[in-house]
Order: C-alpha cells, then structure tokens, then sequence
C-alpha cells in the first residue's frame, strides 16, 4: 500500500518528463529507477545527531535515525526525549540492535534478544519501527532471518556500492535485509566526494542512495561530518528536487506495513 503511494509521488517529483510514462511507472517499480532518491541515515544514536533536526527542518526534510536502544538517554546518546522531538517532525527512528552487537557472532536466541528485544523497547516508547540496520554492517543469512522474523520490512548493510560499478542501490532493493550504500562518511569524506555519491547515481540510471553518518561534529570521531558540511549538503540537495533527486526516508523507499512487535 505504502510502495504504490510512493510511486505515484514519483512522477510528481520528476514533473512533466516521467508524464507520458505514469502507466508504466505504477506498474512496475523498476521504472522508479528513472529517478534519484537520497536517504539521509544517523546510526548509533549518538547525542550530537540531534543538531540535524534544525538544519532538516529548515528544508522540510526527513532522515532515519537508527538507535540502539540500551544506552538512550546516557552522557553520549540522546534521549528518548529527543527522539520523540525528531519522530514527531516527520523523521523515522529504526532499529539497530540494544547494545550495537554484531549478530554475526551471536547465536540464534541472543541475536533475537537484541533485535526483537530492541524493536520491542522502541515501540514501548512510541514508536513504530520498520527498519534496521546491522551494527558493524555484519550480518550472515541467520542474521537476515532474525530482523525479518521480528518484524523489520528492510535491514541495511555498510558497503556495496563502490561508485566503479555499483552507483546506487535498487527500488526495491535485490534483497531487502542486505540493503547496499556507499562507503559511510568519515571525518576524510569531503563535500565533494559526498555529493558524488548522488551525482554518481544520476548520470548512471538513478536509484536510491543511502548516505550513512554517525556523528556530527568537527572532527570528534573517524566517523563524522562537520556540522557545515551537513547543512550545505542539505541545501544542495533540496535545490536539486527541481530536477528530480529527492530525499526521502528508508521506510518510504521500502513501504510495507508496520508489522506488530515481536516478543525475543
Ligand atoms: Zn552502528
């Protein structure tokens, strides 16, 4: 239901050029590779994310938020105060595991205590989340059975589109519960080399590009963006609706309904 509204937003966004072609684009959902689409992705919940809010809100645009749920609300992570803040301006918050564990090295039983365990917290919170992420990007065809059997419709990874051969992921992806981006943002990333992520994708067929940070800063991690870089990259991006690259979340890319929580 959710996939096929998106859809007909499609030719919304790309103006008259996709007209001629709405038949074919509620059809099929690989005409939707016809166009751009962006998510802006926060992994770990960490405290100095909350500073995007303003800068999204300012241009109208949604990001997914993927938390652990087991330190929310310490010294480093925000809270579940602030978390509300961004779901409740349009964001998505997901799924990432209770204490960033990496399933690949759990067994069956502990892998559904972090995931479903955590999906379960989220919703006692008041959320409803539909996409997960893999801590550490690690996940084996065990791991993928679990998110998927505790409710999550999508489940990302941290690398598979190299930017040589691979520009984008699909709409819908190949596999759901193994969801490919670009090498995620480090404090070495430039501005320049993020954007190309996007333009890579555009000159190459479109497709969905999943651009993954993890904090917000200036140069207080290996992985961080400066709070500059993300307001211009976000200002660069919303002009570019005018030609078709939008910036949607990672549940309105995927759609689907919210399944019911699963106890672990
Ligand atoms: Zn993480």
């Amino acid at each position: 239901m959710r996939r096929f509204r998106y859809l007909w937003a499609l030719p919304v966004a790309l103006g008259g050029l996709v007209a001629a072609a709405t038949a074919v684009v509620t059809a099929s959902p690989a005409a939707a590779a016809t166009s751009t689409v962006v998510t802006l992705q926060f992994d770990d919940g960490n405290a100095d994310q909350y500073s995007t809010l303003a800068v999204l809100n300012a241009h109208g645009m949604h990001a997914t938020y993927y938390v652990n749920s087991g330190p929310v609300g310490d010294a480093d992570h925000m809270s579940w105060a602030q978390l509300t803040d961004l779901a409740a301006a349009g964001n998505e918050i997901a799924g990432h595991t209770i204490t960033h564990a990496n399933l690949k090295k759990l067994k069956t039983g502990p892998a559904r205590q972090e995931v479903c365990g955590d999906r379960v917290a989220l919703f006692d919170h008041g959320f409803a989340p539909v996409s997960f992420a893999y801590p550490f990007g690690g996940f084996d065809a065990a791991a993928k059975q679990v998110v998927a059997a505790c409710g999550y419709n999508s489940a990302r990874g941290v690398s598979g589109v190299d930017g040589r051969r691979t520009f984008a992921e699909t709409i819908p992806p190949a596999d759901a519960y193994a969801t490919r981006t670009p090498a995620n943002v480090k404090s070495g990333t430039s501005l320049a080399a993020i954007q190309a992520y996007v333009t890579g994708a555009e000159q190459h067929g479109g497709g969905w590009v999943q651009i993954v940070f993890h904090h917000v800063c200036d140069r207080c991690d290996a992985y961080s963006v400066t709070s500059a870089d993300f307001t211009a990259l976000v200002e660069w991006l919303a002009a570019r609706a005018a030609t078709g690259t939008v910036v949607r979340t990672t549940a309105e890319v995927i759609g689907g309904p919210v399944l019911p929580p699963v106890a672990p």
